[in-house]
């Protein structure tokens, strides 16, 4: 009997360490498959999200339905979905202007991209090949540097995308929730900061891309720190009613570091400050 209690010990003990094994770095996996591997598992979630980190945008979850007095508040600055007339939409003339306004009434043009697009380090977590205008990406180093020292790892989720990225993300999502649904917290091709490449998703935690990102250490490490680096939260919670879109704590833009001390220190939301800076459409 005693073969069989110790063989039943070294099975418990494998057992155990067996467990440990999966939540641990895999041998010989670099960090960005470990991050890849990461965001999988995070859009592997049942709400239906495309999996992969090539759709690694806003996870929805449960989109709450707009307040009542929101949705009193909300004609005419957002645009009703389904009749989105691109005429009417003012054309950003410059997108390398680092306070152009983009908005659900604004938009890129289809061809515009930066030309100082630089990849961002690999220590960062990219969760794929990822880039930022250089001077973002300057910055973003910095921050990066200074929430290390603080004990924060961001991981950096999606960086720039080009608008016919955006068009098929922005596509998958309405496929799957409905046009009007996905625009509450994906934007329709041309109307993405990302386009513009100074915005940046932060991630690293097991709440990325969702609400609960703001109550992370991350979440709030960057809420403090962020303008100090050029960097303004671009969808704050509770202003789906201003902004058009629904609280998205990990989702931030470069606009320099005195037009974001500027911001921080108005108590606006990023739209409503650069509302008051001169903007140039075509
Ligand atoms: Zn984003």
């Amino acid at each position: 009997m005693r073969w069989m209690i110790i063989a039943a010990i070294i099975l418990w003990v494998f057992a155990i360490t067996g467990c440990a094994f999966v939540t641990e770095d895999e041998p010989g996996e670099s960090a960005a498959d470990k991050a890849d591997r990461e965001t999988v598992k995070v859009f592997s979630e049942p709400d239906g999200e495309p999996s992969g980190e090539k759709f690694s945008e806003a996870s929805p979850g449960k989109l709450k339905p707009l307040p009542e007095a929101d949705k009193a508040a909300e004609a005419p600055s957002i645009q009703r979905p389904g009749i989105v007339n691109r005429d009417e939409l003012k054309v950003i003339a410059d997108g390398d202007y680092l306070l152009a306004l983009v908005t659900k009434e604004t938009t890129l043009r289809s061809d515009y991209q930066p030309d100082d697009l630089k990849a961002v380090p690999d220590y960062m977590y990219p969760s794929r090949d990822m880039k930022l205008r250089k001077e973002a990406l300057d910055h973003l180093i910095k921050l990066w540097h200074a929430a290390k020292e603080d004990g924060v790892t961001p991981h950096i989720l999606s960086a720039y995308r080009s608008y016919d990225y955006q068009a098929v993300l922005f596509q998958s999502y309405a496929d799957t929730h409905g046009e009007e649904a996905a625009n509450r917290f994906s934007a329709r091709p041309g109307q993405s900061e990302h386009q513009l490449g100074t915005a940046v998703d932060f991630g690293g935690t097991p709440f990325d891309l969702t609400a609960d990102f703001a109550d992370t250490e991350q979440g709030h490490w960057l809420a403090e720190n962020a303008h100090i680096f050029g960097f303004a939260l671009s969808y704050p919670e509770g202003k789906e009613h201003i902004t058009g879109y629904v609280f998205e704590p990990w989702h931030y833009r470069y606009i320099g570091v005195d037009a974001a001390v500027e911001w921080k220190e108005s108590g606006k939301t990023l739209k409503e400050y650069l509302e008051t800076k001169p903007q140039y459409f075509d």
